[in-house]
Formats: C-alpha cells, structure tokens, sequence
C-alpha cells in the first residue's frame, strides 16, 4: 500500500472542499484533496453567490473568471408564484436579490453561476496554485494522533493508500462519515422535508421568449416544484418534495414520472424532454455541536446544514473555509499556536447556527407561514452574509464597547474588531484602489495622518513574533504611496487621528489602537494585540 504525506488533507472535493483546497494553496500551504466522484458536480444546485463570496474569489483571482461564466445570467430575476413557466400568474413577484445597491460598501456583485460552472473554476485555480485533487478517491477511514491523522483512501482502480497529514478537513457535505466516525452530534430543528433536483434537457426558448429565471416557483394540479433553466435555454432542474409518511419513496421518480412533472412545470405537452439525473436531498436545519476535534476540522455542510431557501449553504461553506486557511497556514508555518484553531469553532459555528435559523426564517417565509415574531427576526440576505460580526475569536474585542452580537447592519460596519474590514476607494498612483484589495494573505496594519511611527512600531511586532505584517500609511493629500481623496477611510475604520488598526488576512479586523499612543508604546501595544490573536 502507498503512503503520501501533506500538510492538510481535505475528504470532500465539491464547492467547501475546493475552495479549501484554494485558499489554502493561495497560502502555500501543501493540500490534498479526496473526492469520491471523478470529476466536479454535475447537479446545479447553488445558483447565488452574494457580494461576500465574490470578494471571497476576488482575493483568490477567481472573481473574474466567475463574473465571466455568470455573464449569460445577469438578466435572470426570480419568480414566485406562477401555474408554470408558460401559465398563469397566481401572484406576482419578480426579484432579484442581488445588492446592487450596495455600490458603497463592496466592489463585488451577486453571482448567479450554477455550482456545476463554479466548481471547475474552483478546481482550475488551486490546481493552479499546486493543490494536489485526487477524484475518484474516497476516504474510507482516518485515525488520529498527537502529531497528525492517519487516512485510508481507496482510488479509482480500487487500490488503497494511506496519507498522513498534520490536519484533516472534513468538507464531506451533510451525511459527513468523518463526523460521524468521531461521534460528534447535531443540534437543530432536524430534517424539514425530502426533495428530489431533477436534471433535465429541454428547449426554454419558445416558452420564455424574452424572459429570464433563475429560480421560478410553479404550482399547479401536477407538480408544486421549484424550475430552474441555464443560460443555453436547453438544460433545467425541477425541485419537487415527496413524503415517506405518505409512502412516497425516490423510486416513484422514473424517467416518464419525471418527465411528466417537467412538462407539467414548463406548462407543455409537446416539449421534448431528456431526463439526465437525481439528486436526493433534504432541507434541514442541522449545525455540529463541536467544528473541530483534535486535528480534524468540519466545513461547509458538514458542518452545518441549512435550509437552502436563503441561498446561505454554500456562502457560509465558503467562509467557513476563507476563515479556517490563514489559521492552518500561520500554525503549520510555526507563526501562531495550535489555539490560533480553536478560534475556528468559536467564530464559525454561531454564524453555523444563526446562519441555518436564517434560512429557516426564510423557508417561513416564502411559504407564507412566518408569524410576526419569525417575520422580525428575518435578516437580509446581505446581513446575513456580510454582516458576520463574531463574538468571540481571533481578535481583540473592544469590550467597553459591548460585545459584538451576530451581525451588524453591513452598512454601518465601523471597523470593530471582529466585522469585516470596511471597504473604502483609496487610491495608489493616481489609481482606484479598493482596501479589500489589501488584503488577502499577510496581517496589514493601517495608519492614517501622523501615523509615521507605526511603521516601526510594525518592524518590532514583525520581528519579534515572525508575522508577515505589511504597513500602509493612507493620508488625505496624496503625497503618500495610498492617499484617500474622498477622505472617508479613518471614519470607516473608527480609527483616532494618530491611531491605526490592524486587519487580518481574511479581512476581518483584528484590532484597532483606540487612542494615539505615543510612538514609544506603539510597538509593544501591537505585539501584544498580535500575540492574543495568534494565541503565542
Ligand atoms: C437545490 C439546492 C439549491 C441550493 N442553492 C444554494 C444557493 O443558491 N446558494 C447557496 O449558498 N447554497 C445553496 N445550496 C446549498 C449548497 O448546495 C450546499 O451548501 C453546498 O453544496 C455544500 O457544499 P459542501 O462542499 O460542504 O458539501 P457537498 O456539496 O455535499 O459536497 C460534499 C462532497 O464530499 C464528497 N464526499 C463525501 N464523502 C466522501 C468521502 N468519504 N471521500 C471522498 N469524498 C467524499 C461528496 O461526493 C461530495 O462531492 C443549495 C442546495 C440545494 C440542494
């Protein structure tokens, strides 16, 4: 039997596991992934990436790539309420729930882009950028030990090896076999209701003549089901629920059952229709009770499982994974503690657990059966993904200003530790340029008028823990590397004349001076805020 070895290995190679793979590579962190299918998803199931995912990809170099593939679909609007595709409207609502007002606050737009066009762009950049992807492997047991974990796969041809790596991560998706393996539970409202995504060929075009969908919900005699339809007018998904209770069961949806729901949802007879696959699932509302143990990780749906009525599954997976690569990075490069680990869980699993009740609020919702309390309780979809404020984790919290609940409104983020850094236009030789785009893999302390000590103060924290730590001094005049014309970054930033704030390399801040300290106590107040966060 072969053995390979590697810093991380990921067990799950669909849109968590891949972007694993990504930001960890984007780190120069060694990674394999293991992926039972042979090759990326074939079933479109996320179609919505929010502006925050997009900053996600934009700091990878895959947002452009993604803003291309998504081109076909930026006409597309959402529709509720309809007999079919080609029928009546029972009620009217178009939507698009795409924060295009949201100008100010992220360079970055919705994504509409089906999983199945996403995942390769996904796999192109971290192969890329050396992340070795093996498909067609499963991982079919792991041990662990003080030092590493231990991985029996079984590849392609049958054969089996084993990979030892420091650490495991598990984006397996919801039946996850590696949580289940370290026995860890899940706390939540459990399953809602079974579904089937069926996957279809058919020609759109002479039924949608100048209209567009990217979610259309159709109820009539035949089928009650959600349609979506690509950018090619020729390839669809029918979502339709069944029920065990009623002695429903996955085999009742043949091939002419599932065509004649299809044609019933197209609102056609004659449509010719090519059935291509199944894809069980079940909306639920299910979070781990623990994100990690010993040297194994949970991401994405394996972590949590949320209703998919938000669109909130695959960005939190995503995030999941933005958070936990620059902390595998700086702990296996020696920079920070084990601890520097443990922060995962706490940031990510009560965004895992509001983020999952959100969705749920949002199936309410649309079904049409929230109360005025669940009504209240509902966040936007831009609160809930750009809004994360966490309440405890890497970072050092300002305390005496109360803590941090789970969101913030996104457009009045402050520059608190523990939210996203806010985005502001400076501007480099003459140039736009966004601060999102300053950050992305080192820690980035900035500076604004007399703040010329921080540098040094930056040189000592640097040197003395072996952060890579860039410093940017943004002044209004212009005579520095970043200017801001529109003066706005130090009111953003919440950051004293004098003052600076630290920014983690996810983007999230870190910590801010909250008063002008004099140069001589700078650079101590900065190693210290740099020696909590890295747990050292
Ligand atoms: C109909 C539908 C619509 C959705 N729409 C949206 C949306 O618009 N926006 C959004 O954000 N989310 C949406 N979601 C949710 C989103 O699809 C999931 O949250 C996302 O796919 C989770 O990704 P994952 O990688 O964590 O898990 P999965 O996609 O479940 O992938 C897990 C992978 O692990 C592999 N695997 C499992 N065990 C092993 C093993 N032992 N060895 C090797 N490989 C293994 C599996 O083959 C699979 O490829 C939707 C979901 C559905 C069902």
């Amino acid at each position: 039997m072969s053995t390979s070895s590697t810093r991380v290995l990921i067990a799950g190679g669909s849109l968590v596991g891949l972007s694993t793979a990504l930001f960890l590579a984007h780190h120069n962190v060694p990674c394999i992934l293991v992926e039972r299918h042979p090759g990326t998803s074939i079933h479109p199931r996320a179609v919505g990436y929010y502006p925050r995912t997009a900053e996600l990809l934009r700091t990878v170099g895959v947002e452009e790539a993604a803003k291309s593939a998504a081109s076909g679909f930026e006409k597309h609007t959402t529709r509720a309420g309809v007999v079919s595709l080609a029928g009546e409207v029972l009620f009217s609502k178009e939507e698009l729930a795409g924060g295009d007002d949201l100008a100010d606050l992220t360079p970055s737009k919705l994504l509409l882009l089906p999983q199945d066009r996403l995942e390769p762009l996904l796999r192109a950049r971290a192969e890329k950028l050396g992340a070795d992807l093996w498909f067609g492997t499963e991982l079919v047991s792991f041990t662990q030990d003080d030092d590493g974990v231990s991985a029996v796969l079984k590849g392609p041809d049958g054969d089996q090896s084993t990979v030892r790596a420091d650490y495991l991560v598990a984006a397996d998706g919801p039946r996850s076999t590696v949580r289940e393996a370290l026995g860890i539970p899940r706390q939540g409202r459990g399953v809602l209701s079974r579904h089937v995504s069926i996957a279809f060929g058919a020609d759109f075009a002479p039924v949608l003549g100048e209209r567009r969908y990217s979610v259309v919900h159709v109820k009539n005699d035949t089928v009650t089901g959600i349609l979506v339809h690509d950018d090619t007018l020729t390839e669809g998904t029918l979502i339709v629920g069944y029920d065990p209770e009623r002695g429903e069961s996955l085999d009742d949806f043949t091939d002419a059952r599932c065509a004649e729901l299809v044609r019933a949802a197209i609102g056609s007879d004659t449509v010719e229709v090519t059935v291509r696959s199944r894809f069980p699932w079940d909306m639920a509302e299910l979070v781990a009770e623990r994100f990690a143990e010993g040297r194994v990780l949970l991401a994405g749906d394996a972590a949590h499982q949320i209703p998919p009525t938000g669109g909130y599954g695959a960005n939190t997976g995503i995030a999941d994974a933005f958070n936990l690569a620059w902390k595998l990075a700086l702990v296996l490069n020696g920079t920070a503690g084990a601890g520097l680990l443990d922060t995962y869980e706490q940031e990510r699993r009560p965004v895992g657990l509001y983020t999952a009740r959100q969705g749920s609020l949002q199936l309410a919702l649309r079904s049409q059966t929230a109360t005025a309390q669940e009504r209240a309780a509902t966040d936007d979809a831009m609160t809930v993904t750009m809004g994360q404020a966490y309440p405890a984790g890497a970072f050092v919290a300002e305390k005496e200003a109360g803590a941090l609940g789970l969101t913030s409104d996104p457009r009045t983020l402050s520059g608190r530790p523990g939210t996203r850094a806010p985005y502001v236009v400076l501007e480099r030789d003459g140039a736009p340029l966004a601060t999102l785009d300053l950050f992305g893999t080192r820690f980035v302390l900035l500076a604004g008028e007399g703040g010329q000590s921080w540098a040094a103060a930056a040189r000592t924290a640097a040197g003395q823990l072996g952060v890579a730590l860039d410093v940017h001094r943004i002044t209004a005049d212009g005579d520095q590397q970043l200017s801001d014309p529109q003066g706005r970054w130090a009111d953003a930033y919440g950051v004293p004349a004098g003052g600076a704030v630290l920014v983690r390399p996810d983007g999230i801040v870190a910590w801010r001076s909250a008063d002008a300290l004099p140069a001589g106590e700078q650079g101590a107040a900065l190693t210290s805020a740099l020696r909590r966060i890295l747990a050292r």
